[in-house]
Order: C-alpha cells, then structure tokens, then sequence
C-alpha cells in the first residue's frame, strides 16, 4: 500500500535576497514537518549568514536545539553558508516490507519527508540538498551534492553537523576509537563525552530516550562524535591518511544521520528506524538464506588448551574438527565454524602475504571434512582471519568464495584481528568502509552469509543485504578468556546501545563459568607467556541462567553455542540453547533500563513459541511479567531456567533451576533474578 502526496512549495528567496542582503528574515527562510502522529517535529533554517541549521522536538520538549549542517571541503573551502531556499519538496509515505531473516515478520515504513534544496547565493552558486525523514519512532536526514558543472571531485574535510543536545542529559558512550568498538560503556552527562562512536544512547531529565547513529553508510566514512567548546554533539568523521574525510563524486549522498526517540529505553530497542531507512533487498533468491546456530574450537584456543596455529596443540586438524562434527551432530547444533583450518597463521607477524584462503594447513583435510561434515547433518563454517592484510585478502576473495560456494558451503566468519594493513589506513575510514562492501557483495554473488569480526559497524545494510548475517563489533564474551572480562552491567549496556545498529554474535552460552576445564587441560599457550590474567578466573562475570537469557537478548541469526563440547553434553540446561529460536516474528521490550536490567519476549519465527529473557546487572531484582501477549484462547506451558535462590555472579554462577507451569494470556509470572542474574523461558502451546 502506498500513499503518496506532493507539495511543492517555491520560495522567492532569490528576490529577497536581492532586497535585504545576507540579513534575510529567517521567518521566510525556515520550514518545518511533523512525525504521521504529529508528535516528532523537525525544522530547518537558514540564518542571516545563509547557514543551514535544524531543530528537533518531541511535544513540547526540545531534543536537539539549533544544531549546524553543511561541509567544510579541502582548502578551507566553506560549503555551510551563504546558502539560499532554492525549492522545497514534501510527501509521505506509508507501506510495510518482510525482512527475510530479522526481529519482526513485517516492518512498517511511515514517515513524512521534506527535501530542501539550496543554492550558494554568490560565488560558484553550488546546489546541496537535505532530505529529513521524520517517523513516529525518530528521525534521519541526510545530504545530497547534486551532479553540477561547479563540483567535480569531493573532498570533505569536515562534515558541518551538529547534535546540540542539552548538557545535562545523561549519555551511554563507548570512545570514538577509529579502530575498534570493543570498549566497556561509559556513562556521564552529554557534554561530558570525550569521543564516541555511535550508537550513543542518551536520556534527557524529563526521561526521553534517545539514540544518534546512522544509517546506510555508504562510500563515506564511519561517524564518530565529539564535543566541542561550547558542549554540543558534532560529526567528527574518520579520516584518510592526508586528513581528508571522505573523497567521491557528485551526485553523491551521505549516510543517513539518524535520531531514535522512545520514550522509555526499550522503545528503542523496538525501533526498525534504522533498517527503514536502508533500501530494499537486493539479492533475489533469497533461499540460502539460512539462519542458524554453531559452534566451534574457538572458546578452546582462547582459554589457551589448543592453539590455531599448526603444531603439537592445532585445534584445528583433521581428526580434532571430526570429533567437533560428532559433538555438534549430537548436539543438534547446524554450523561448525572451522579456525586455523588454513595455512599461514604459524607465519602470523613474519609475513604480510598470509594466510592462504584455498588451502587447508598440512594436518587439514577441508574437502574430506565438509564430506563428513554433510554425513552428520553439519555444515563447516569456513573462517577467513585476514589479520588487516586487506590487499592480499581482496586478491584471495573471490576465488575463496567460489571454493566454498563450490563445496556445498554458505557461510563464512570474517575477521579483522590487528591493525589494518597498509597501516596508515582506519578501521572505520572509507577505505575500509568500501572493502567491507565490497566483501559483502561478493559474497552474495556466490551464496554465502557473512558473519565479521571486527566489522565496520552496523547501519542496516542487512535489509539490503540480507546475507550479512551478523556481526560482532562489541566486547564480547572472548574477553572473559584473556582479560578481566565484562563487569555484570556490560550485557545490559549492549542492548540498549551496540545492539540498536543490529545484531550482535556476542558469543555467550559459557556454561563452564567456573573454568573448571582449566584444570584437565595441562596446556595452557597463554600461561608461560603471562598473558593470562593474574586471577584466572571466573571472568564470565554472570550467573549460567543468564548466560542462556543473553540468547533471547542479543538478536542474531548466526547465534552460537561457544563452550567446550564436553560442558554442554548432557547438562539439563542445553536444552534452552537447543530449543530457543535465532530469528523471530515479533519482538518486545517488557521492561528495561539501560546498564540496569531487562525483559523482552519474542516470538519464534513460523512458530506459536515465545521465548522470554530476563537478566540484571550487579543488583537483585524481582518483576512481575505480564504474559498478555500470548494468543487468546490457548493454554501454554512455559519452562522457567531460573537462578537458584542463593545464585550469585562471582560467588555461586552455576546454581540454577529447570521449573515448568501452565500459563496462558492472563497469566503473570514472577521473574526473580540473583545479583548479575538472569531468567530464561520458553512458552510453548499445550497440544
Ligand atoms: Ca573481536
């Protein structure tokens, strides 16, 4: 359904122009448009100087008061100013799309939408045009350079846009690392904020929540934010090595820069803003499309039991990764991600021509295990660790991907360990920015869902692309191998923030919270080597039944089952891991603040299944859940993996219950989570 209306509405700026000077009356100069429920309010002007600025509110609250818009290019050549209302454009929008693997069956697309187009007045008389998109549920804008004789080549040295939030308002941030997003949050006031890469969360004093990102980042420079002098929020992009920000052509566009508005925390979690403003999907035949869970060698080598490299403690040989296949097989576990499979992770730091992506180390068999692999219902999931040396992998890409897609596989797990080879490039400059995409097509050419470590962050490219399955892009589970690990409030920090860019393969489901598997492994790679933490253990830093909440939680549809085999085969709680689904129809946010605690529910995709995850940061909390979202009618049992009562992070993790009840849509269920607790439930129909 589509419901579209025009208005266009000229404005005789170029003759005041001519009357007045550069003071022109901003009255004439300023244009507003309202959310569909008229509650979100946007308005753009120029002032005196012809300066672009816009405003946003929420009913009477102002969310972002006069904030900045435009370029600086190379040169010191200003293009945010001196700008007069060439024409400006209104419509509206209203329709509803499938995503083919996400947290909802069906997304709505409401939005009203103004484009502005402005001209220099004097000079070069250079045209920009900005387009705000305005939902009940937030905001996004972004610039169009039109293709015109005056702007041949672009190069931004600044890009102009400010986020003037009130100082006082409370901010969840991670630093503005132009190389890595896996940092604990912090949280201080707005103006307060050092750097920060986005998502940044905020809540004003009257309890507004809100969330700058952006989305569809593309050809362009991933945005970090500062603040300046004066306390207000502003776009501080990535940079190439001469400084240069982002290089192109006319016409070109900007990522969307984005402002999600809820009214309490979990409405942004509810928010498909960021997904609404990608394009559509462009891959085709969708079928291999698969969403599923994994596991794997990977929390063994980071423990330190085995290694990826090749020698006495290789992971990954042939006859080690055929008992991995037994294990998932029994498990009922679909993907089994191989590391170390390949050759040249023993010439790691001696060799930028490494490693080789067509060829299985001298104790791996790649064609024999797939073989076996598909004997026993598994499918490998090929790894491909570049170590940053982005030109040799590019030159591996393609014939790797074909090799895989020629074996009968369709997912690959990438990963960027390090820093980015030649080393005077960013992480999340454009450079990369146009290597992660240019990965991601090809991948879809040949069929393969993408799953990236150590990733350029999320901006909803999975609607468009709707292989890239997942990505990690968060201080996940791996640092409770080798670090002090994750404090209990971090995994309420990731939904309300990292996760609102999209899913997360966070990798938790460590049921060895203890780390009694220390103690039968006499190999330890880290231990002479100092490198594990002075105390061992445990770093998990969460009670198990949380560890199994984190997977109703964290959205994403690759979701894997990371400990040992051996802690999962036969311990009652695996069975949650095994039942719990990985991609659903409907997604809701019970209760939630952020850094402090949460409940949501979702329901199975193709299912009648709800699944609920309940989990708290250091306190204990005790909710009453309301189960109204069940069907009317219909009676339910729900099984409740609980923390025992005297449960606790660091003093007992592993002490849990397995209850069952019958419920149904007037049902209320008593959720009482330990400190760094959590509770996890699956609620199934009664045949
Ligand atoms: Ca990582």
């Amino acid at each position: 359904m589509k419901n579209f209306f025009k208005i266009k509405l000229y404005l005789i700026v170029i003759a005041l122009a001519g009357m007045f000077g550069c003071s022109m009356q901003p009255s004439k100069d300023s244009v507003a448009l309202s959310s569909p429920d008229s509650k979100n309010k946007v308005e753009f002007s120029l002032n005196e100087l012809g300066a672009p600025y816009y405003t946003v509110s929420r009913n009477d609250e102002t969310l972002v008061s006069k904030s900045r818009m435009g370029f600086i290019f190379k040169g010191n050549d200003h293009f945010d100013c001196n700008f007069s209302i060439l024409n400006v454009t209104k419509s509206a929008h209203n329709d509803t799309w499938q995503p083919v693997v996400g947290e909802y069956k069906e997304i709505r697309n409401n939005y009203n939408e103004l484009t502005v187009e402005l001209q220099e007045q004097e000079g070069k008389k250079r045209k920009l045009n900005v387009t705000f998109r305005l939902y009940n549920d937030g905001l996004g804008f972004r610039y169009e350079i039109p293709k015109q004789d005056n702007i041949t080549n672009i190069e931004i040295a600044s890009e102009e846009t400010e986020f003037a939030i009130a100082k006082e308002t409370t901010a969840w941030w991670i630093p503005g690392d132009y190389n890595s997003y896996e940092n604990i949050y912090n949280e201080t006031e707005v103006c307060k904020i050092d750097s920060a890469n986005t998502p940044v969360t905020l809540k004003t004093l009257q309890g507004t929540h809100l969330s700058i990102h952006e989305a569809n980042l593309t050809d362009y420079s991933d945005m970090t934010l500062k603040v300046n002098q004066k306390g207000t929020l502003y776009c501080n992009l990535v940079p190439w090595p001469d400084g240069i920000k982002v290089k192109g052509v006319a016409p070109m566009n900007t990522p969307w820069r984005t402002l999600q508005i809820g009214e309490d925390a979990g409405d942004l979690i509810e928010s498909s803003l960021i997904l609404n403003l990608n394009e559509p999907n462009r891959i085709e035949d969708t079928s291999w499309i698969k969403p599923m869970k994994y596991t794997g060698i990977w929390w063994t080598v980071h423990l330190g039991f085995e290694t990826f490299e090749v020698g006495e403690h290789h992971a990954g040989t042939t006859e080690k990764t055929k008992r991995m296949i037994d294990y998932a097989s029994k498990l009922g576990i679909k993907g089994l991600l191989i590391e170390g499979w390949n050759k040249g992770w023993d010439l790691r730091g001696k060799s930028k021509e490494i490693p080789d992506f067509l060829h299985g180390a001298e104790d791996y068999d790649l064609k024999a295990l797939v073989e076996y692999a598909k004997s026993k219902g598994v499918e490998l999931i090929v790894h491909h660790e570049t170590f940053g040396n982005i030109a040799h992998y590019e030159k591996y890409m393609e014939p790797s991907f074909k090799m895989i897609h020629d074996l009968g596989l369709s997912s690959v797990k990438g990963g960027y360990a390090g820093s980015i080879k030649p080393a005077v490039q960013q992480k999340h400059g454009q450079w990369m920015v146009r290597h992660y995409r240019k990965q991601l097509e090809m991948a879809a050419k040949y069929g393969i869902m993408l799953d990236i470590h150590e990733p350029i962050k999320q901006t909803g490219l999975r609607r468009t692309y709707p292989n890239l399955m997942t990505v990690e892009g968060v201080r996940g589970m791996e640092f409770a191998a080798w670090s002090e690990g994750n404090p209990p409030s971090h995994t309420l920090m990731v939904p309300f923030t990292r996760m609102l860019a999209g899913p997360v393969d966070y990798n938790a489901g460590i049921f060895d919270i203890k780390y009694e598997s220390l103690k039968k492994h006499k190999f330890n790679w880290r231990m002479p080597k100092k490198k594990y933490p002075k105390n061992p253990g445990p770093c998990v830093k969460t009670t198990l039944a949380k560890q199994l909440a984190l997977h109703v939680v964290l959205f994403s549809p690759m979701q894997m089952s990371p400990d040992l085999p051996e802690n999962y085969d036969g311990h009652p709680a695996f069975k949650f891991l095994q039942d719990v689904a990985v991609v659903w129809d409907d997604t809701k946010v019970l209760n939630g603040e952020v850094g402090d605690y949460i409940t949501m529910a979702r329901k199975a995709k193709d299912s009648d299944d709800w699944f609920i995850g309940s989990m708290t940061n250091e306190e204990a909390r005790t909710f009453e859940v309301d189960l109204d979202f069940l069907d009317e009618g219909i009676k339910y049992q729900a099984t409740v993996y609980a923390d025992a009562a005297d449960a606790h992070w660091d003093k007992n993790p592993t002490a849990y219950s397995i209850s069952h009840q019958e419920v149904n849509r007037n049902s209320k269920l008593t959720v009482k989570l330990v400190p760094g607790g959590g509770q996890a439930i699956r609620i199934t129909p009664l045949q």
